[in-house]
């Protein structure tokens, strides 16, 4: 058993994009001897249009967890918590959100620019393969410092993007884009906020985790020492993805603990 127990990115069919029942998730974090697994449902307020809808149903989602927890009490750990789809024209639609809803953890995430889904691969025709990395970061550094801090815990999948562009991950490095990079690792180091390592972009075999090891070494030694885990599973086979790897990962990197939180309250816990 590796040392990260707790799962602090997945999805369950509350998600648009996603049809595993949550309770399927929960049996297969007991199976593989997990403490703690946290949900965090897409909310993507304003996505651009597409065979899924990123809205949660709160009401629903309010009953429906707090009867898992009871049901699981005493033998797993089951958080509540978001993936807010970040924008610039929404940051106080999130922070009323976080006020309303007595949420564990939230995730901020940058899927969409412009109207547009860099997963999609008609976000890069016509342009090239670093314009729209270049935006990604812009955008992300300009979404994020209208965000109210109280309004989330962690930057999810930092470099998102380079899962999808035309040559993913391989003219992309921390060094090739550290002008636009740094900022947003110094962002969330004055505000006290968590940097993401998402294990998902090892799944989609990048060979590297969200973001890549440059940018968490980077992020190490600027002074970053709050990390959140997570695999980003949307089936429940991916849950606790590589996260042998990742522990062994962070601890190189000089990472001692990884975080988790409560009611919206940070814990640390050893790696
Ligand atoms: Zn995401
Ligand atoms: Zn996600």
């Amino acid at each position: 058993m590796w040392n990260i127990k707790y799962d602090c990115h997945l999805h369950s069919d509350f998600s648009g994009d996603c049809d595993t029942p949550a309770a399927q998730m929960v049996e297969r974090a007991l199976a593989l001897g997990l403490e703690g697994l946290y949900f965090t449902e897409h909310e993507d307020p304003d996505a651009p249009p597409s065979d899924c809808d990123f809205s949660v149903d709160f009401g629903a989602y309010f009953s429906r967890m707090p009867q898992l927890q009871e049901q699981y009490r005493g033998r797993i750990r089951i958080g509540i918590g978001m993936e807010f789809g970040i924008q610039p024209h929404l940051p106080g639609r999130f922070l009323e959100l976080s006020r309303r809803y007595p949420f564990d953890f939230i995730i901020a995430s940058l899927h969409n620019l412009n109207n547009m889904d860099p997963y999609y691969p008609s976000y890069f025709e016509g342009r090239s393969e670093r314009d729209c990395y270049e935006e990604f970061f812009r955008v992300q550094y300009e979404t994020l410092r209208q965000c109210e801090p109280a309004s989330f815990d962690t930057l999810g999948h930092m470099d998102y993007i380079v899962r999808y562009g035309p040559n993913r991950n391989r003219d992309y490095s921390y060094e090739a884009y550290a002008e636009l990079i740094d900022p947003i690792l110094r962002l969330l180091i004055e505000n006290g906020k968590c940097l993401e390592l998402n294990t998902g972009g090892l799944k989609y075999g990048l060979g590297e985790p969200n973001p890549c090891v440059g940018v968490l070494r980077r992020y190490r030694a600027l002074g970053g020492e709050l990390v959140t885990v997570g695999s980003d599973a949307h089936e429940p086979e991916y849950l606790g993805f590589r996260f042998g790897y990742a522990a062994a990962l962070l601890q190189e990197l000089g990472f001692r603990y990884y975080t988790v939180f409560e009611q919206r309250n940070a814990r640390q816990l050893p790696l």
